[in-house]
C-alpha cells in the first residue's frame, strides 16, 4: 500500500465538549497596468521527498500543560509551563524556573502606564500595572540578566531603547505612539520586543490563574489515561472503509453565511476614532479613484498570484472558461482508485500529515490503530462537504467524546479557545470578530485610515456606527441630501438579514445598534444585473501572519436587472446579491456549470473569463483584492495576536476561513462590504461543489492534520514499516516540540537583539543562525506551501514588508519570514534544502531543555551548539553528517 500523498457568555457551555460540559476608475486601470510591468516571477516551492527510516521513537504519551505564568508557579518542574517564556511587562507576578531557559521576573514597577489585565471574558480593561521591569533568578540567564538591567536600572535606560526603537522605525502601537514621554515611548518598544519573544506568547496572569481553576480534568497537563493507547496496541489490520458519495442528499443545515453569535465582541472597548468632517468623504464616492501608493509598490510581489489566475484564464468560443491551452477549467475527474492517506513533509523528521481527499475520493484504508484516534467532532453547523471530505479521509464523527482531533464549528468566545487541547484544531482564531462583524471591521479600519489616509485605506464605503456616530452621519447625511443612497445592516448579522437600502432620513431606524453604509450606487453590472464576489481567504497563523487566497469563489448575482432610481429601493432581489435572498425570487436562475457565464451564479475564475473578453486586466484587478484582504487582516492582528496569546495553548490549533463580500463598482474599482467568519460552504450545485470541494481539501491539507500522540514507539515503527512513508519519516504522530513556544535563552536573546534592528541589518542577519525553534517555524510555512493546492501565499511574500507599517507592532517572526522570502523568495528549493540539511540531523527537535519529552518523541541527539557559529550550520543536505535520514 502506497501512503505517501502527493501534494497538491460568563459561564458558557463550551460547544466543543460533549453536551452538558460546562467548559478602479479609468487612471486606475493605468496605473494597474503599470504594475503589471513591475512583476517578477515567483518560484513556487517544489517537493522534496526523503527516504530514511528512524525507529527511535518509544514509550507512551504526554501532556504539556497549558501555558500562564500564575500556572508556572503553581506546576511542577517539567511541564511546558515551567518553561515557557513569559513576557517581562504583562504582569508583576510571572515567574519561569531556573534552568537552560529563561527566567523572567517583573519585580515591583520602575515604570507605570496604563496597562491591560484580562478580565474573566477575557477582554480587556485598564488598569495600573507594572509594566517595565524584568528580572532573571538565574545565574545562566546572561542575555535576559543584562537585558533585565540595561531596561530596569533607570529611566535612561528606558530612553535608549525608545530611541533605538524610533531610530529603526520599528512600529509602536496605538496607545503608544499616543504617548509623547519618551519615557514611556521607551517602555513601549520594551514590550514591543517582549511581548514578541515570539515563543513568549503566554496568557497573561490574572487569565491563567482563571483558567487553571476553570480547566476540565485532562486538560491541565495532566496524563490523560493510557488504557485507550494499551487496548489499541495490537491490532493494525485494516479494516474496509466505504466512499460515501451521498452528497445528492446534501441537507446543509445552513445555506448561507452563518451569523456571529450576536454579543460575540459587544463588549469590547471601543478604540474608534470618529473621523472629522473633513475626513468625512473618505471611500464614499464610489466614482472616486483611490489608489494606495502601498498598492502599487506591494502588487509586485501579488503579482505572481494574480498570473496565476486571473490572467490566464479566458472564455472559448463556447462561452466556457479555458485555461491558457484551451482546456476546460473544471474537467477534471474524481479519482476511481484510493490515494495516499498521508501528505509526507518535505522535511526529515517531520512527521506526516492526513491526506485529505476531495467530498467525492476517498483514501486508502488506514490502519485500524489509527482509525481509531481519528475523531472529528461534529456541530451543529459543520457542512456537509466537510463532511464528506473528512470522513472519506479516515475520520469518523463524533458527538461524544472529549478526545476529538478536529472539528468545524461556530466562532467561540476567547476563553473558550482554553479547553482546546493541544492535538486538537479548530477553525477559527479567538478574536476575529474583529473584522468579522461589521461595526468592528469598520471602527479598526477607520483606525489605520485616520493613520494613513484614504490612499491606503480608501476600500470599504464610507460607514457610520449608530447610534454613537449618529451626530456625524447626520452631518453626512445633510451634506449629500436625497440624491444619495445609504445602506442599513444589524452590525453582526448575515444573509441579508435586517437589511434596507435608504435615501430617506426618516428610514434611519432609530432604536437598536446599526451600521449605516454608503451604498454603492453606481455597480461593475453584467447583463444589466448587479454582483458582488465571494473571496476565499485562509489564514493559517497571525504570528506570524501567513494569509492564503483561494483562486476560485463565487460570484453571486442579483436576480432583477438594476435601476438607479429611488423607487426601487425596496426591491431586495434588485439590490441584494445573496444567494438566500435571490433564490426565493421567480428569476433566480441555476447555474449546473461552473465552466459557464451564465445564470444567477458564477464562479470567480469563469468571471475572469468573461472580464478579459471585455478588455479588463484582470491579474491587476486580482492583485488589489489581495491588497485589499491583507490591509483587512492586519487591521485586526494585532488583538487577534494577543487574544490568541492569551486563550490558545499550542500554535497547532487553530485557523480560519474568511469569506470577504467584494463588490466592483463601475468602473471596476474594488470595495469590501463585509468579512465573514463563518463563511457558507453549503453545496446546493455542482458548481458550488467545484469550488467548495477543492477549497476544503485543499485547506484542510495545508493546515496539516497529525495523528494523535498516542501511539507507543514500537507501534509507530511497525505502522511507519508498513506504510513506506520513506526513509525520512521517523514518527508517525504529532510532535509537540515542533509547535512549543518555548525559547532557549539564546534564541530569546536573538529576538531581543534582532526587534532592535533596522530592516538592512536583519535581512544580513536573522537567518545567519537558523535557530531551531526559527526551522521550526520555517519549516511550517515551507510544508504549508507545498500543500497550498488551490491557494496562493498572499502574506509573507517579498514585499510584505511594506505592509509592516500597518501593523502595530513588529513581530519577530514576520521579520524572520520576510527574511526568508528576501532571499529564498525566488529560489524556494534552495532555501528548502538549507531547511532539510538542519532538518537532517534533528536541529529543529532541539527544545529547551525543560519541555517534556513525550515518550512518543524521537529523542533528539546531543545538542550540537549550530547557532554558535555560522559555519557550523550545515548549508546543504551533500554537507550532512551521518544521520538517520537522507533527502532524496
Ligand atoms: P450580509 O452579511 O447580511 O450578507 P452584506 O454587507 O454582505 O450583509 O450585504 C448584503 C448585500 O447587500 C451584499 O451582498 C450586496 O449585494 C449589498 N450591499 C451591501 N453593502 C453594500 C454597499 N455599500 N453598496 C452596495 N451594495 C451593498
Amino acid at each position: 500500500m502506497s501512503a505517501v500523498g502527493s501534494t497538491n457568555s460568563g459561564s458558557q457551555l463550551n460547544p466543543l465538549l460533549p453536551l452538558g460540559e460546562v467548559a478602479a476608475p479609468p487612471n486606475t486601470m493605468k496605473v494597474l497596468e503599470n504594475v503589471q510591468q513591475q512583476t517578477g516571477p515567483q518560484t513556487n516551492s517544489a517537493l522534496c521527498k526523503r527516504l530514511s527510516p528512524d525507529n527511535n521513537t518509544e514509550g507512551t504519551e504526554s501532556e504539556n500543560a497549558p501555558i500562564g505564568g500564575h500556572k508556572r508557579q503553581r506546576t511542577k518542574s517539567g511541564s511546558e509551563m515551567d518553561n515557557m517564556v513569559v513576557s517581562p511587562l504583562i504582569g508583576s507576578e510571572c515567574y519561569g524556573k531556573s534552568g537552560s531557559e529563561v527566567q523572567v521576573v517583573a519585580p515591583p514597577p520602575l515604570c507605570e502606564r496604563n496597562s491591560r489585565t484580562l478580565r474573566t471574558d477575557g477582554l480587556e480593561e485598564n488598569s495600573t500595572e507594572s509594566s517595565c521591569s524584568v528580572a532573571s533568578r538565574d545565574n545562566n540567564d546572561v542575555n535576559i540578566s543584562s537585558y533585565n538591567n540595561s531596561i530596569s536600572s533607570n529611566i535612561g535606560d528606558c530612553n535608549d531603547v525608545g530611541k533605538l526603537d524610533s531610530k529603526n522605525n520599528r512600529q509602536l502601537s496605538g496607545n503608544e505612539t499616543k504617548d509623547t514621554q519618551v519615557l514611556l515611548n521607551g517602555c513601549s518598544s520594551i514590550e514591543n520586543i517582549s511581548n514578541d519573544i515570539s515563543g513568549a506568547e503566554s496568557p497573561q496572569c490574572s487569565a491563567t490563574l482563571d483558567y487553571v481553576t476553570q480547566l476540565p480534568e485532562g486538560c491541565s497537563g495532566s496524563k490523560p489515561s493510557t488504557a485507550a493507547s494499551s487496548s489499541i496496541l495490537e491490532s493494525t489490520t485494516l479494516e474496509p472503509r466505504r466512499l460515501d458519495t451521498s452528497l445528492d442528499s446534501d441537507v446543509d443545515l445552513e445555506d448561507d453565511d452563518n451569523y456571529l453569535d450576536s454579543s460575540e465582541g459587544e463588549d469590547d472597548t471601543d478604540m474608534t476614532t470618529t473621523l472629522g468632517d473633513e475626513d468625512e468623504s473618505c471611500g464614499e464616492d464610489d466614482n472616486q479613484s483611490v489608489i494606495s501608493s502601498v498598492t502599487i509598490e506591494s502588487t509586485c510581489s501579488l503579482r505572481s498570484v494574480a498570473s496565476e489566475v486571473a490572467s490566464t484564464i479566458s472564455l472559448n468560443e463556447q462561452g466556457q472558461a479555458t485555461n491558457e491551452d484551451g482546456s476546460l477549467l473544471y474537467n477534471s475527474t474524481p479519482s476511481t482508485t484510493p490515494l495516499p492517506s498521508f501528505n509526507v513533509s518535505l522535511f526529515s523528521h517531520v512527521p506526516p500529515a492526513i491526506n485529505f481527499c476531495k467530498y467525492n475520493e476517498k483514501t486508502d484504508v488506514m490502519p485500524s490503530v489509527i482509525q481509531r484516534l481519528l475523531k472529528w467532532r461534529l456541530t451543529n453547523i459543520t457542512p456537509l462537504i466537510v463532511k464528506k471530505t473528512v470522513t472519506n479521509s479516515g475520520f469518523k464523527m463524533t458527538k461524544k467524546t472529549a478526545l476529538w482531533n478536529g472539528t468545524w464549528g461556530k466562532h467561540m468566545k476567547s476563553p473558550l479557545f482554553k479547553d482546546i487541547r493541544e492535538f486538537q484544531k479548530l477553525n477559527h482564531f479567538p478574536g476575529t470578530f474583529q473584522i468579522g462583524r461589521k461595526d468592528k471591521l469598520w471602527k479598526n479600519f477607520v483606525r489605520l485610515q485616520t493613520k494613513f489616509g484614504k490612499e491606503e485605506f480608501g476600500f470599504i464605503p464610507k460607514t457610520f456606527v449608530l447610534p454613537g456616530e449618529m451626530k456625524a452621519f447626520k452631518t453626512a447625511f445633510d451634506k449629500e441630501g436625497v440624491k444619495k443612497k445609504w445602506i442599513v445592516k444589524p452590525p453582526a448579522s448575515a444573509r441579508g438579514t435586517g437589511i434596507q437600502v435608504i435615501h430617506k432620513w426618516s428610514q434611519i431606524p432609530s432604536d437598536g445598534p446599526v451600521v449605516v453604509q454608503r451604498y454603492i450606487s453606481k455597480p461593475y453590472l453584467i447583463n444589466g444585473t448587479k454582483f458582488d464576489m465571494r473571496i476565499y481567504v485562509l489564514v493559517t497563523s497571525f504570528h506570524p501572519l501567513r494569509i492564503y487566497l483561494f483562486q476560485d469563489g463565487l460570484v453571486r448575482f442579483a436576480s432583477v436587472q438594476y435601476k438607479t432610481n429611488s423607487a426601487t429601493l425596496e426591491d431586495r432581489y434588485m439590490h441584494l446579491t445573496n444567494y438566500s435572498v435571490n433564490k426565493t425570487s421567480a428569476t433566480y436562475t441555476h447555474n449546473e456549470d461552473a465552466g459557464q457565464c451564465q445564470g444567477s451564479k458564477w464562479t470567480i475564475k469563469a468571471l475572469w473569463g468573461y472580464l478579459k473578453a471585455q478588455g479588463c486586466d484582470t491579474a491587476a484587478l486580482w492583485s488589489r483584492i489581495a491588497d485589499l484582504v491583507i490591509k483587512t487582516i492586519v487591521s485586526g492582528e494585532s488583538d487577534i495576536v494577543l487574544r490568541t496569546r492569551r486563550n490558545v495553548r499550542s500554535r497547532y490549533t487553530c485557523h480560519e476561513l474568511f469569506g470577504f463580500d467584494v463588490i466592483l463598482d463601475e468602473k471596476l474599482h474594488p470595495w469590501l462590504l463585509e468579512v465573514n467568519i463563518s463563511p457558507s460552504l453549503h453545496s446546493a450545485s455542482p458548481l458550488d461543489h467545484s469550488v467548495k470541494g477543492p477549497l476544503i481539501s485543499d485547506l484542510l491539507n495545508m493546515v496539516a492534520f497529525h495523528i494523535p500522540d498516542k501511539l507507543s514507539h514500537q507501534q509507530q515503527t511497525t505502522l511507519l514499516n508498513d506504510l513506506k512513508l520513506g526513509e525520512g519519516v521517523s514518527g508517525l504522530c504529532l510532535d509537540r516540540r515542533m509547535y512549543t513556544r518555548l525559547l532557549t535563552t539564546e534564541e530569546l536573546s536573538k529576538h531581543v537583539r534582532i526587534n532592535g534592528q533596522s530592516r538592512s541589518e536583519y535581512l544580513a542577519t536573522v537567518l545567519e543562525n537558523i535557530t531551531p525553534d526559527d526551522l521550526r517555524y520555517l519549516i511550517m510555512y515551507e510544508d504549508e506551501r507545498a500543500r497550498s493546492g488551490g491557494f496562493s501565499c498572499i502574506f509573507p511574500t517579498q514585499e510584505s514588508h511594506l505592509y509592516f507599517a500597518f501593523l502595530e507592532k513588529s513581530r519577530y517572526y514576520n521579520i524572520l519570514m520576510d527574511a526568508w522570502e528576501s532571499i529564498y523568495g525566488t529560489c524556494r528549493q534552495k532555501g528548502i534544502d538549507r531547511l532539510e540539511a538542519l532538518c537532517a540531523i534533528m536541529h529543529h527537535l532541539q527544545v529547551p531543555q525543560k519541555f517534556k519529552l513525550p515518550k512518543t518523541a524521537i529523542p533528539p541527539p546531543p545538542t550540537p551548539n549550530l547557532s554558535s557559529s555560522p559555519r557550523q550550520q550545515p548549508l546543504s543536505p551533500k554537507q550532512k553528517p551521518s544521520s538517520p535520514s537522507s533527502t532524496g
